[in-house]
């Protein structure tokens, strides 16, 4: 009467009586009001679902979603012979950064490196997640240990253009990352706590070579 559109549920009971015409008997109700609570209960568990898998902040891979993928890519390479490779970022002396321009814009900052990185991958499953921190980690299926220096290599790159002014006890004029790289190979064989355990140590040595650089750990 409206004009607007009902969500209707419709039953049909057929009544028999002996010695007498068949009957039915047709009920139509209105369900609208049960329709929306469930269209509104799966779009809340949707929307529940992709939040427990991305990082409030900067919009990119939770850990969690980390840990999964990794877990999948890392059966997948297994299964095929095929490199995995990845990336652990860190941003370089962020705390005195938060400790001179304060927590906010370190948020700020944060989504803002996050976003250049992510923007900078391309085929559908690779992965950049926030690892920790002010760390983010990135999964690279199918791509060996050169392919993988050369993306860390524009990633390190992309990070200094933003040219976003550090804080003088930095020592450095602009935010920039370290990045440590590690490929699983057939030929190595290593596992996900190896290959982690890989991209660390050359994020690390990163870090004590001076910091805004790239180092691959080859097995
Ligand atoms: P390094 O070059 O060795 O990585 O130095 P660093 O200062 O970045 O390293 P450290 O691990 O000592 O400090 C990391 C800092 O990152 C600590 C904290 O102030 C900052 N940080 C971590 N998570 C967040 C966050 O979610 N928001 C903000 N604003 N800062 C964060
Ligand atoms: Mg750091
Ligand atoms: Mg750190």
């Amino acid at each position: 009467a409206a004009g607007e559109r009902l969500q209707q549920a419709v039953a049909v009971t057929p009544i028999e009586i002996a010695g007498r015409l068949r009957h039915c008997l047709i009920q139509v109700s209105d369900v609208s009001i049960a329709v929306h609570r469930e269209r509104l209960l799966r779009d809340q568990a949707l929307e529940l679902r992709l939040q427990s898998y991305s990082d409030g902040l900067t919009g990119i891979a939770n850990r969690r979603h980390f840990d999964a993928a990794m877990e999948n890519e890392m059966r997948r390479a297994k299964r095929a012979g095929s490199p995995l490779s990845l990336l652990m970022i860190d941003i370089d002396f962020f705390k005195p950064y938060n400790d001179h321009f304060g927590h906010q814009q370190g948020d700020d900052t944060l989504a803002k490196v996050a976003h250049a990185l992510a923007g900078l991958l391309h085929r559908p499953l690779d992965l950049i997640a926030r690892y920790g921190g002010e760390e983010f980690a990135v999964i690279l299926p199918d791509i060996v240990d050169a392919q993988a220096r050369q993306l860390a290599d524009a990633m390190r790159m992309c990070v200094e253009q933003l040219a976003i002014p550090h804080a003088p006890a930095s020592g450095a004029r602009h935010v920039t990352v370290s990045i440590g790289v590690a490929t699983r190979t057939a030929r190595n064989g290593a596992d996900t706590a190896q290959l982690i355990g890989a991209a660390d140590r050359a994020l690390y040595a990163a870090k004590r070579s001076g910091r805004n650089r790239v180092v691959v750990e080859t097995f």
